[in-house]
């Protein structure tokens, strides 16, 4: 099971990993001296910004993650009624984003934003159909073969725990050939995730986010990651090229048996 998931970290400690170490280069400030508080619809994600190989000398890449419940109760006890704030963009070099980054909340989403680069990157040729509808759903498994250019690619998709089980049993015994497959804890991915707000069972909440990650991504200017400008730039000026030695180093992690440390 270890060889299976990819390196990529997450986006919580690649963006930890970056802001640590290319945003302090930026602001000409000590990593010391910058904390990064991540804002997550994960409780699991506490524990993962304090796993040791995200941190250096003692210092960690995310500093303190609260869940997106924790936001909203601190928001609400600071009495900020949030209909009535103008619209306002985030900061940058490290703000923009794009609908590819929206999807990653939904499951389907990380394997969508995935193949939207991915074609571009395969065939040389620019996707016209953003929309890879055959990805999206709620059904616990799904799968999918996308056409690269005449190449067909195989895709597979869980989420809930059971539901991998089942997909990665499906795998081993070769009743599946996936080219790729994305797996999510949660139900319905991240906007399901333990550490939102309290949806009691409500099937038509999950709904309601779902639709609502789908309608902000067709409406973002951008829609492909390597579309986003600002990572454009991170790449050109200091992580060289995806894969370069800086980029495996900051940005994928390596997997261990628990049992044996
Ligand atoms: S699917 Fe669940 S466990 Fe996985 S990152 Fe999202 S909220 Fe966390």
């Amino acid at each position: 099971m270890l060889d299976i998931p990819s390196t990529a970290r997450s986006p919580q400690q690649m963006f930890g990993a970056i802001a640590k170490n290319y945003y302090t280069e930026l602001m000409n400030v000590k990593r010391e001296d910058l904390v990064v508080v991540s804002v997550m619809p994960c409780l699991a994600k506490k524990y993962e910004c304090q796993r040791e190989e995200f941190s250096t000398n003692g210092n960690r890449d995310v500093d303190y993650s609260i869940s997106t419940r924790e936001l909203a109760s601190l928001i609400k006890s600071c009495n900020i009624n949030f209909d009535l704030l103008p619209e306002e963009d985030f900061d940058n070099p490290l703000g923009e984003s794009t609908g590819a980054a929206v999807i990653f909340g939904v499951t389907g989403g990380v394997i969508e934003a995935a193949v939207r680069t991915a074609y571009e990157l395969f065939t040389g040729k620019k996707l016209e159909k953003i929309d890879f509808k055959e990805l999206r759903g709620l059904d616990g498994i799904r799968m999918a073969t996308i056409d690269f250019n005449g190449t067909a690619i195989n895709i597979g998709i869980a989420h809930q725990l059971g539901n991998a089980r089942k997909l990665l049993d499906g795998i081993r015994t070769g009743m599946y050939n996936f080219h790729a497959i994305e797996i999510m804890a949660c139900p319905g991915g991240c906007i399901g995730g333990a550490g939102q707000p309290l949806h009691h069972g409500h099937s038509d909440i999950i709904k309601a986010r779902f639709d609502a990650i789908y309608r902000e991504d067709s409406q973002k200017k951008i829609r492909k990651s390597h579309e986003n400008p600002y990572i454009i730039k991170l790449y050109e000026d200091f992580l060289g090229h995806p894969l370069s030695e800086t980029s495996h180093h900051l940005l994928h992690t390596h997997y261990f048996d628990k049992h044996n440390k």
